[in-house]
């Protein structure tokens, strides 16, 4: 099992670590909430660990961005101030549990057992488009596993068919800003997809309308 726990204050984080991986929880830090995101985004984890106070992004920030990009991890919320109000606001964003600090690592131990023995509450979802089909949970189209960004075009794309997607849409929803201006990036994407559409033989392609955005559609 692998966990990520994104928190700033170091000594803390290295002292639960290290008490987790004596559980057989294997664990990734992360100091700050930018690349706690970063973190949460393009890997595979069983659980996610907040700490809700941190620099660059809160753990409520990137709670609602993980699940925007479909991240669909299990998360547990930590906060310093154990006021009910952190706690509503962590369990409405989404969190799958709360706990205050300070804790006990074995509490923390419990709770992550509990959460990643429980059955995923997201159901397989699959995308149909004539010969395609993508799975949304595990990013598989045709059974072709896909890059997170790869699978975050291709899921706006299958979303609505035959219609286009705003290309600034795009870049919004899959780079969430970070590639402003930089067309390029989603360029690149297009042309890697297009080439797993010829590897699959798929009678769908991918077409540039210029000036607006892309759409898919059968030939
Ligand atoms: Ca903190």
């Amino acid at each position: 099992m692998r966990v990520l726990y994104v928190e700033d204050e170091k000594f803390l984080a290295e002292a639960v670590k290290h008490n987790l991986e004596k559980q057989d929880i294997d664990v990734d830090l992360a100091f700050d909430g930018e690349d706690g995101l970063n973190k949460a985004v393009d890997s595979i984890y069983d659980c996610v660990v907040l700490d809700i106070m941190l620099p660059k992004l809160s753990g409520i920030d990137i709670l609602s961005r993980m699940r925007e990009k479909n991240v669909a991890a299990p998360v547990i919320m930590l906060s310093a101030l154990s006021e009910v109000e952190d706690k509503v606001n962590g369990l409405n964003a989404g969190a799958d549990d709360y706990l205050a600090k300070p804790f006990k690592t074995a509490e923390l131990a419990a709770r992550i057992n509990a959460l990643v023995r429980r059955p995923a509450k997201v159901q397989s979802n699959v995308l149909k488009y004539k010969d395609l089909s993508y799975d949304t949970n595990e990013k598989l189209l045709n059974g072709e596993s896909l890059t997170s960004k790869e699978a975050a075009i291709i899921h706006e794309l299958m979303k609505t068919p035959e219609k286009i997607v705003q290309k600034d849409y795009l870049l919004n929803k899959v780079w969430g800003g970070e590639a402003y201006g930089e067309d390029n990036y989603i360029e690149v994407y297009m042309s890697r997809l297009r080439k797993m559409l010829r590897k699959l033989n798929s009678v769908v392609k991918i077409t540039t309308v210029r000036g607006f955005g892309y759409k898919i559609v059968a030939e």
